[in-house]
């Protein structure tokens, strides 16, 4: 049976949603494909505490001028989008930190001038982890232009057959949307505050407009505010689990480890919610067939 690919993602930053994602790795029981598509700022390495065995660098392709051939006509300045060339008299003035790989410049130029040469714009490290955890993360290098490149590097070294747990960026953008592409089912940490509302609510916008199961994680619960619960009834969204608001719970996370590694029971939460998620994967796949 195919394993499923679960997402854990959140509206915003903040909410616990790479603990939750290495409580979850953890717990399963199984052997896990991690990945850490948080490219910009990947942190999920410090509950999971991988061994890093291999470096791979992610490079876009970024224009090279050869002036012999070039006739300043300026043609490929006019088509950056992102303002990466510029002509001045006689000069190409090129900022490939600008640069989004589109390659317009180089398919437009009339002279063929322009070469696509590999810029590096981050890396991927993977190594094994604890309890049956491979371990991949994506680093995006400072002023690097884009995030999804590195995203998809990092997903494209999933194989299928292992249960495959994301650990997405914050927000609702385009990363999230690059991350989310082919995952089966979406795990939306929020907390119980009116912005944590708001940012669900995105979350489960844009899961459902890729089609995209969805259940909600509660962070940081406290029984008289359920400000979130009502959100997910009114909406028919799934409250799968509720992390109390706890002190003990707060003192493991800021010594870099996961709850469930001291807190009882929680390990077993995050194992029957991972067998309810893969249920509902199987049921969603059977269906669409
Ligand atoms: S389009 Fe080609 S020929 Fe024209 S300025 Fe740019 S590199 Fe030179
Ligand atoms: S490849 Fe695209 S983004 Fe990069 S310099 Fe050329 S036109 Fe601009």
């Amino acid at each position: 049976m195919k394993k499923p690919v679960i997402t854990v993602a959140s509206g915003k930053g903040g909410t616990g949603k790479t603990t939750v994602a290495s409580c979850l790795a953890i717990s399963a029981g199984q052997p896990v494909q991690f990945l850490d598509c948080d490219v910009e700022e990947p942190n999920a390495s410090i509950f999971l505490k991988p061994e890093f065995t291999s470096t791979k660098p992610v490079s876009l392709e970024v224009p090279d001028i050869d002036y012999n051939k070039c006739s300043f006509c300026g043609k490929c300045a006019d088509i950056c989008m992102y303002n990466a060339l510029a002509v001045a008299g006689d000069q190409i003035l090129t900022f490939p930190e600008l640069c989004h790989s589109c390659g317009g410049c180089w398919v437009l130029c009339p002279e063929k001038a322009i070469t696509p040469v590999p810029r590096e714009i981050g890396i991927i490290e993977s190594g094994p982890a604890q309890k049956n955890i491979e371990f991949w993360q994506g680093k995006l290098h400072v002023g690097a232009p884009t995030t999804p490149p590195v995203i998809n590097a990092v997903k494209n070294e999933a194989v299928k057959e292992h249960l495959t747990i994301l650990d997405a960026p914050p927000g609702t953008s385009c990363p999230v949307v690059e991350t989310l592409e082919g995952t089966d089912f979406a795990l939306l940490v929020t907390e119980p505050t009116l912005m944590g509302r708001n940012d669900l609510d995105l979350a489960v916008q844009l899961a459902r407009k890729l089609n995209i199961p969805c259940g909600v994680i509660i962070n940081r619960s406290e029984e008289q505010y359920d400000i979130i619960e009502k959100y997910c009834k009114e909406n028919s969204v799934p409250v799968l689990m509720k992390i109390p608001q706890d002190r003990e719970i707060a003192r493991v996370y800021a010594r870099g480890t996961a709850p469930v590694e001291t807190v009882p029971h929680l390990k077993e939460d995050f194992k029957n919610m991972l067998e309810y998620i893969e249920r509902v994967t199987v049921f969603e796949r059977n269906s669409s067939n």
